[in-house]
C-alpha cells in the first residue's frame, strides 16, 4: 500500500519553504556568493586579446619618484608618453583633487590637456566632521578637457567586489563609472541613453536595470590576461607606447599593500587583492567583449525549485526502493547542474534555493520512504508471525473435535451399542462436527467480510434480547472462573431494536463477553448493557479485568494481534475475534469504542444503527 500522495506533496512543500528561508539567510547568501565565484572562475571570458591595458605606477616607479606622495611627476611623464601612442582612451584612476607643488601641477595640467579622450577619477566622499557628502573632483585646471567617472567598486557584504554600480548619484550630481565613461569615449559616443532595464552606449545595450541601481557584474579575466606595463619602463623606453595603439589605457597605482586594493573572486587563487585600476580595466573588458552576466528573475528560480520538489515528490511517491533513490539523486544532480548551465549562457541563478530545495527534498522524502518501508516490513513480519501462531492454534483446536468424532464413530462401528449409548455418541459427533464447522466458518467469514464478499442480512434485532442470549451462552465459562455476569437493568421495551444480521451481531456480542471472561481474574464482575443514543444503540460490555494500555488498544483490531498479558494468561486465542467484530460493526455502518486501563478493566461499546421508526411501529 502506498502512502497518500498529499503527504509527499506536503513534505516537499515544507522542504521548499525551508530551502527558501535558508537561501534568504546570511549562510544562504554566502553559499550563493561562493557558488558564483566558483562559476565565474570556471567560465572565463572567451580567448581574445584584451582591449584594455594597465600602465602601473608600481614599486619600481614609486621608488624612482620618491614614493606614494609624489605621484604627479611620474603621472605627467606617463601621460606624455601615452599622448601620441594612438590609445583609444586614457583613464586615470588617481585622485587629483589636492594641490601639489605649483610647478608640478602646471606640468601635469599641460600633460592632461594634451591627452585626447581622457577620463579622470572622481569619488563621493563624506566630510568626517560635518558628515556632508561631496564629489572629490579633480582640480578645475586638470579637468578642463576630460570626462569624469566615479571609481567606487562597491564590494558585496563579504567584502568581495563582484559588480560595479554603473551610476552613482549624490550631492546633487550623478556620475557614470570610470570604465563606462572610458568605453563611451572609446566608441566616440556622444552620451549614454537610459532605459528602465538598460543603458545604451553607441548602439550597445548594457543590461543594468534601474531597480538594481545599474549594477553590472564584472567578468574578470584570468590572472595575467590583462597586460600590465610599468610606468617606469614606459617613461624610460617611450617606444613601448606602440603597444598602447588602439587600446584603452588605465593608469593607476598597483603597489602591493596599497590602499586601493580590493578582494575579487580571483583573490583566493591569486592570494592577493586586486588594485582598483585593474578592477576598472576588467569592467572595461566586460563592456568591450559584450559578455554580460544577467540575473534570472527570482520568480523563475522559485518556480524551478517548486518544479524540482514536485518531481522529487512524484518520484518518491510512484517509484519504490532503489529506483526512487536513483530518481532523487538524478534530480539532485540536475539542481546542482542547472546554475552551471545557466551561467555558461550568461544567466546567473542563485545556487542556494535550488541546492537546498533538492537536498531537503531528497533527504526528507528519502528518509520517509526508508522509514515507511522499514515499518511495512516490520508489520508484515509481525503479521506473518502472528498468522503462524494462529494457524498453529487452529490446527491444535481442530484436533480435539476431530479426535472426538473419530473415536466416537469408531466405537459405533466396532461395537453393538445400546440405543441410548448410540444416541449419546451421535449427539456428541453432531456437536463436535458443528463446533468444527463453526470454527471453519468463522475463519472464512473474516476473509470474506474484509474482502466485502459477505452479504449481511437486515432484520430487527432486539438489543436486550441479543445480550441476554449471549450472556446465557457464556455463563458456563464465567462460572468456571467464578466471574459473575449481569445485564444492567433497563426496560427492554424502551431500547429500540438494532437493524442488522442477528447471527453476526450475536457473534460480535458473544466475542466481547467471552473476551471479558478470558481476560479477567476470578471473583470479578462483568456488566453488559444496551441503551439508545439518538439514531444509534450503544451495546457495551464492561469488565474488571487486566485491561490494556493505549498502545495495545490501538492494535487489538489487527488480525492475529494478542497483548503480552493475554498470551501469558494461558487463555487460548487466535487474535482474530476482534478483527471480525470490527468488520461486522463496520458492515452494519456502526463503530466500536474501547476504554481500558491496565489492571482496572475494559469497556467495549458497539455503536450500531437502530431499526427505522416505521419498522419499529410495525413490530409493536
Ligand atoms: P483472542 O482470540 O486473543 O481473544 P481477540 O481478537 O478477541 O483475540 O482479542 C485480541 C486481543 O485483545 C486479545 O488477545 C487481548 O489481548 C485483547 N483483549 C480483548 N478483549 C479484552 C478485554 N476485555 N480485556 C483485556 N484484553 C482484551
Amino acid at each position: 500500500m502506498r502512502a497518500p500522495a498529499w503527504k509527499s506533496a506536503g513534505l516537499a512543500a515544507l522542504c521548499v519553504v525551508a530551502a527558501v528561508l535558508l537561501s534568504w539567510s546570511a549562510a544562504g547568501q554566502q553559499f550563493d556568493a561562493w557558488a558564483y565565484d566558483f562559476l565565474l572562475r570556471l567560465n572565463p571570458p572567451g580567448p581574445r586579446a584584451a582591449s584594455a591595458v594597465i600602465v602601473a605606477l608600481d614599486e619600481p616607479t614609486l621608488r624612482a619618484n620618491r614614493g606614494m606622495t609624489h605621484l604627479r611627476r611620474p603621472l605627467a611623464a606617463v601621460l606624455q608618453a601615452v599622448a601620441g601612442s594612438g590609445a583609444s582612451v586614457v583613464a586615470v584612476d588617481i585622485q587629483l583633487a589636492d594641490r601639489d607643488e605649483p610647478e608640478l601641477d602646471r606640468t601635469l595640467s599641460r600633460a592632461l590637456d594634451a591627452t585626447p579622450r581622457l577620463v579622470l577619477a572622481t569619488a563621493l566622499v563624506a566630510d568626517p566632521h560635518s558628515h556632508r557628502v561631496y564629489w572629490e573632483d579633480p582640480l578645475p585646471e586638470f579637468s578642463r578637457k576630460c570626462a569624469l567617472g566615479h571609481v567606487h567598486a562597491d564590494p558585496d557584504l563579504d567584502g568581495v567586489s563582484r559588480m560595479v554600480l554603473l551610476e552613482k548619484a549624490g550631492a546633487g550630481k550623478r556620475r557614470w563609472a570610470l570604465a563606462l565613461e572610458a568605453f563611451r569615449l572609446a566608441l566616440g559616443a556622444p552620451g549614454i541613453v537610459e532605459t528602465g532595464d538598460a543603458l545604451e552606449v553607441g548602439g550597445l545595450s548594457i543590461p543594468a536595470p534601474r531597480r538594481d541601481q545599474r549594477a553590472l557584474r564584472i567578468r574578470y579575466l584570468p590572472n595575467g590576461v590583462l597586460e600590465r606595463i610599468s610606468a617606469k619602463d614606459l617613461i624610460e623606453h617611450p617606444e613601448l607606447a606602440s603597444r598602447l595603439r588602439g587600446r584603452a589605457v588605465f593608469i593607476g597605482v598597483t603597489v602591493q599593500g596599497g590602499v586601493d586594493r580590493l578582494v575579487t573572486p580571483y583573490s583566493l587563487e591569486q592570494a592577493s587583492a586586486m588594485p582598483g585600476v585593474e578592477i576598472h580595466a576588467n569592467l572595461y573588458e566586460t563592456l568591450a567583449r559584450r559578455e554580460f552576466l544577467v540575473s534570472l528573475p527570482n520568480s523563475l528560480v522559485l518556480a524551478m525549485t517548486l518544479a524540482l520538489a514536485a518531481c522529487m515528490a512524484l518520484g518518491f511517491h510512484l517509484l519504490a526502493g532503489w529506483r526512487a533513490f536513483v530518481c532523487g539523486f538524478s534530480l539532485l544532480l540536475a539542481a546542482h547542474a542547472a546554475p552551471c548551465l545557466f551561467f555558461a549562457r550568461g544567466l546567473v541563478a542563485p545556487a542556494a534555493p535550488l541546492a537546498a530545495g533538492a537536498w531537503f527534498c531528497f533527504l526528507g522524502l528519502g528518509t520517509r520512504q526508508y522509514l515507511l518501508t522499514r515499518r511495512k516490513l516490520g508489520m508484515a513480519e509481525a503479521q506473518r508471525d502472528r498468522y503462524q501462531q494462529a494457524v498453529h492454534y487452529v490446527t491444535h483446536e481442530m484436533r480435539t473435535p476431530l479426535t472426538a468424532i473419530q473415536g466416537s464413530s469408531e466405537l459405533m462401528g466396532r461395537y453393538a451399542l445400546s440405543e441410548e449409548k448410540r444416541k449419546e455418541i451421535a449427539g456428541l459427533i453432531h456437536r463436535e462436527s458443528r463446533r468444527l464447522a463453526r470454527m471453519i466458518e468463522m475463519f472464512l467469514s473474516v476473509e470474506r467480510l474484509s474482502a466485502g464478499q459477505l452479504e449481511l442480512k437486515r432484520e430487527p434485532v432486539p438489543a436486550a434480547d441479543l445480550l441476554a442470549c449471549c450472556l446465557e451462552r457464556a455463563r458456563p465459562l464465567a462460572e468456571g472462573k467464578q466471574i459473575s455476569l449481569a445485564l444492567e437493568a433497563t426496560d427492554a421495551d424502551e431500547i429500540p431494536a438494532l437493524w442488522g444480521d442477528r447471527e453476526f451481531l450475536e457473534y460480535a456480542c458473544y466475542n466481547l463477553i467471552t473476551n471479558a471472561i478470558k481476560y479477567s481474574p476470578a471473583g470479578t464482575e462483568i456488566v453488559a448493557r444496551a441503551e439508545q443514543a439518538g439514531e444509534m444503540v450503544r451495546v457495551s460490555v464492561r469488565d474488571q479485568g487486566y485491561g490494556m494500555d493505549e498502545q495495545e488498544v490501538k492494535r487489538i483490531f489487527q488480525k492475529f494481534y494478542r497483548t503480552r498479558r493475554a498470551q501469558e494468561s494461558g487463555e487460548a486465542g487466535t487474535g482474530i475475534g476482534l478483527a471480525l467484530v470490527e468488520e461486522i460493526v463496520a458492515g452494519h455502518g456502526g463503530a466500536i469504542e474501547v476504554e481500558s486501563r491496565v489492571n482496572q478493566g475494559s469497556c467495549f461499546t458497539l455503536v450500531l444503527p437502530r431499526v427505522h421508526a416505521e419498522v419499529e411501529k410495525l413490530r409493536h
